[in-house]
């Protein structure tokens, strides 16, 4: 949309399909006869199968406040919605854009068409349900905020307090937005993203048992019924530190749970670990990654928490081109084990340190074993040893426990 990736480099060729031996059909799946085991085509085509793996995703989900259906209203999920909405920002000459929801969708769309063409675009970004920072399903309002103040001073207008209640029309098309404070902001086009939900009308259709978030599956994506497994945005999820379902629509889970299944069938026995959520994404000059619970999470889960903000640098002190980083790490009080970890950087180097935060929650790795871990230190590519954020979080938390 932003004009930097081209179709073709997001879409796998055919040839990749045919070369492992793999028939690709490019049609709507519209019945399942579980009984006969035959799956139903729109073109009127049918095939007979033994497993299944039901990977249907995602829709975006449309609110229910007047002038959704406008012409110049876009959500965004495929590539020819990206198409679509590249093509109305062009033929249409589109200036003023208000974005609906402050999810890290809209944040990275909105910062992108602001940085491929600077002083064009007059951007507004409105909450939806919530109010106060964005992101807040990444990260607590005091890491947030400073998001927010690097897209204020990037100049995008950030209306964080302010729920959009309706889209303002003339003639079909777009031409405001009103909130619930009765302002009323321009709008050549609105983008709105304001959270997921699975798609699952097929698995209805098959009688699969459903959860609150999706299809029902054990740990190795087995669905109520034995010769379908599902994963991805479809599939229910078990968070790993709550034990308890949760919303998960990320591509990391989704691309690991294909695989699981696909091993699944092929004889294995390994279980899906649960998710804990981790997901990065560049907003300007911010790199932010979260993984696990936010301490706000956190809380509503009933854990008494402690948690600790540490500012390290990306690069020795001495070395040029050092850059902060910033890094949150929440621990359950109870068992000391860290449950929550959230990172905002000035350079991309740091953000990947999420994965191992993550690890570390997975490994149910506790405050005093923290205080002993050893990262690999060089003056060029790591904070110094001594400063290494996830220790010294560790090293506060142990003195908040005193
Ligand atoms: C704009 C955007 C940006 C994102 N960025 C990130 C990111 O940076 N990091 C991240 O982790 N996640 C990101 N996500 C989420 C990520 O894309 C999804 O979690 C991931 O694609 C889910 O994979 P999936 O295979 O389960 O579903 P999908 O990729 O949605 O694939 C499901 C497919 O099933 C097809 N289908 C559905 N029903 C039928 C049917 N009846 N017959 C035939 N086909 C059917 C759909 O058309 C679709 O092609 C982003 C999502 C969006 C919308």
């Amino acid at each position: 949309m932003a004009g930097l990736a081209t179709v073709d480099s997001i879409t796998n060729p055919d040839a990749m399909f045919e070369n492992a031996d793999i028939t690709n059909i490019i049609t709507e799946v519209t019945h399942v006869d579980t009984a006969k085991k035959i799956v139903e085509l729109s073109d009127g085509a049918s095939i007979n199968y033994d497993k299944i793996i039901l990977g249907t995703g995602a829709s975006q989900v449309i609110p229910e406040f007047e002038g959704v259906d406008l012409e110049g209203v876009f959500t965004l999920r495929s590539v020819p919605d990206a198409e679509r909405i590249k093509e109305f920002l062009e033929e249409k000459k589109a200036k003023n854009l208000v974005f609906i929801g402050t999810g890290f969708i809209n944040l990275e769309l909105a910062a992108l068409l602001s940085e491929n063409k600077p002083d064009y675009y007059n951007i507004t970004v409105v909450k939806y349900k919530t109010l106060g920072p964005p992101l807040a399903l990444m990260l607590d309002a005091d890491m947030a905020i400073t998001v927010q103040d690097c897209m204020v001073e990037k100049g995008i207008n950030m209306k964080m307090e302010s729920r959009a209640t309706r889209i303002l029309g003339q003639n079909g098309r777009v031409a405001g937005v009103e909130l619930e404070t009765g302002e009323k902001l321009d709008a050549d086009m609105v983008m709105v993203s304001v959270g997921a939900l699975p798609n699952l009308e097929l698995a209805k259709d098959m009688n699969l048992e459903l959860g609150t978030f999706g299809i029902k599956v054990n740990k190795y994506l087995e669905t109520s019924n034995p010769d379908i497994l599902a994963g991805g945005d479809c599939a229910e999820k078990i968070h790993f530190v709550t034990k308890k379902p949760a919303a998960s629509l990320l591509r990391g889970p989704s691309v690991i749970q294909g695989r699981l299944a696909a091993k699944r069938l092929a004889g294995y026995d390994i279980e899906f670990p649960g998710i804990l959520n981790n997901s990065a994404v560049r907003i300007f000059d911010k790199y932010i990654a979260a993984t696990g619970l936010t301490d706000k999470q956190a809380q509503k889960e009933g854990f008494e928490t402690i948690s600790i903000v540490v500012i390290s640098r990306s690069k020795h002190g001495m070395i040029p081109g050092v850059k902060p980083w910033t890094l949150k790490l929440v621990f359950d009080k109870n068992t000391q084990k860290l449950i929550g970890g959230q990172i905002i950087s000035d350079s991309d180097a740091p953000v990947k340190e999420i994965d191992t935060v993550n690890a570390l929650i997975l490994g149910e790795k506790t405050i005093s074993e923290l205080t002993t871990l050893m990262c690999a230190g060089n003056p060029d590519c790591s904070s110094e040893p001594s400063l290494e954020p996830i220790t010294i979080a560790a090293e506060q938390a142990l003195q908040k426990l005193r």
